[in-house]
């Protein structure tokens, strides 16, 4: 199974409610989809989001990266030696970890076609079934309550909070959520790099005191505020988590050894794919350390590769949050992994399962070689 060209697409989905970060704002899951055609006319799927505030990829330049630097190196390839096809995906150039994630996930989508068996079962095996948390959009406490309610309504039991932008408010928020959900389900927070280290241990001294219990803190502080990430989790016991600053697997050994965190947060974005992410697994397991599988809001051809990866990897991948699916108004993919509410289905059909995708936009110029 040779690599004979690969297409681009864009694949766009409004959301139920728009999305709302300490970064960002976003309406629609809007991805752009990489297809890789082979010479025996199977075809594989990758996607990735534009984040250019958390990762620096857009989309014209992911289409950019791959055309001009990564595709001409995978050409003629065959899958069989994924291997060799990660190896230059992740090597080619520095950085552009979008571009590559969304290159591995449609390789890794062939080598499971190539030898007929589902994308979890190729990585060792795992459960077919798994439960993902929701996120709750940072905003007045009043949406935020509504929200959280909406979500136990539809079957939730873990909800990750978004925060970060008051400190003061932000406090108000968890303690009010809590008090309204806490026997309902569990909370994890996301700050979005919102405080400063001696304001986390404030504002969670605070929280501890007041009896609230946090299954965990995600990204505190600034990404590049490994000092600070230690400073938090040596004052208090709530775990603390890593996203932005953990994107390679050399910061998480940094991270791990140093005792900065206790968990972190893997994305197919971050890392460049399943391949990387994989690494990160398998170190965290030497550190006695959990993992998350987050997103960054792609829809769910990205998301299959993600959940694979997490049924595969479940001792070190304990928690799950891919809500991306579930937060827009429609999936678009037929076959594959299944979102609906909380549930995540994997289906045993090869590689990634996808049957057909609705609504691509296939993107004028954008087949390589052209
Ligand atoms: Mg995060």
């Amino acid at each position: 199974m040779k690599i004979k060209a690969i297409r681009f697409a864009k694949l766009k989905v409004p959301l139920v409610t728009p999305f709302k970060t300490a970064l960002r704002e976003v309406s629609f899951i809007e991805d752009l989809v990489v297809i890789i055609e082979t010479h025996c006319g199977q075809i594989g799927y990758g996607s990735a989001a534009s984040t250019p505030v958390i990762t620096g990829d857009t989309h014209q330049g992911m289409i950019s990266v791959i055309k001009q630097f990564i595709a001409p190196k995978l050409l003629g390839l065959e899958i069989e030696n994924i291997n060799q096809l990660t190896h230059i995906i992740q090597t080619t150039v520095v950085g552009n970890s979008s571009a590559k994630a969304a290159l591995e996930i449609a390789v890794y989508d062939l080598w499971g076609k190539l030898y007929k068996a589902p994308l979890y079962k190729l990585l060792g095996g795992g459960q077919s079934e798994l439960k993902t948390d929701i996120t709750i959009s940072v905003d007045n406490i009043d949406k935020m309550l509504s929200d959280c309610q909406l979500a136990v309504d539809q079957g939730f039991d873990v909800l990750k909070v978004k925060i970060g932008n008051n400190l003061n408010q932000d406090i108000e928020r968890v303690k009010a959520i809590y008090a309204g959900f806490a026997s309902k389900a569990l909370l994890r927070l996301d700050v979005n790099q919102g405080w400063s280290a001696k304001q986390t241990v404030q504002a969670l001294q605070q929280l501890e005191h007041a009896g609230v219990v946090l299954e965990l803190v995600e990204q505190p502080v600034k990404s590049n505020d490994i000092q600070g990430l230690k400073y938090i989790t040596d004052r208090v016991n709530t775990p603390i988590m890593a996203d932005e600053s953990a994107f390679s697997p050399q910061q998480v050994i940094q991270l791990l050894e140093l005792g900065a965190v206790d968990i972190i947060n893997i994305k197919l974005m971050k890392t460049g794919g399943l391949s990387r992410a994989i690494e990160i697994a398998n170190i965290t397991a030497q550190y006695q350390a959990q993992c998350m599988i987050g997103c960054m809001l792609e829809g769910s051809i990205a998301m299959a590769g993600a959940a694979h990866l997490a049924s595969a990897k479940a001792q070190q991948i304990s928690k799950i949050d891919l809500d991306g699916p579930a937060l827009g108004q429609y999936d678009p993919v037929q076959g594959g992994v299944e979102f609906n509410g909380p549930q995540i289905t994997l289906s045993d059909a090869p590689g990634l399962g996808i049957e057909s995708i609705n609504g691509l936009e296939l993107i004028t110029n954008g087949v390589w070689p052209e």
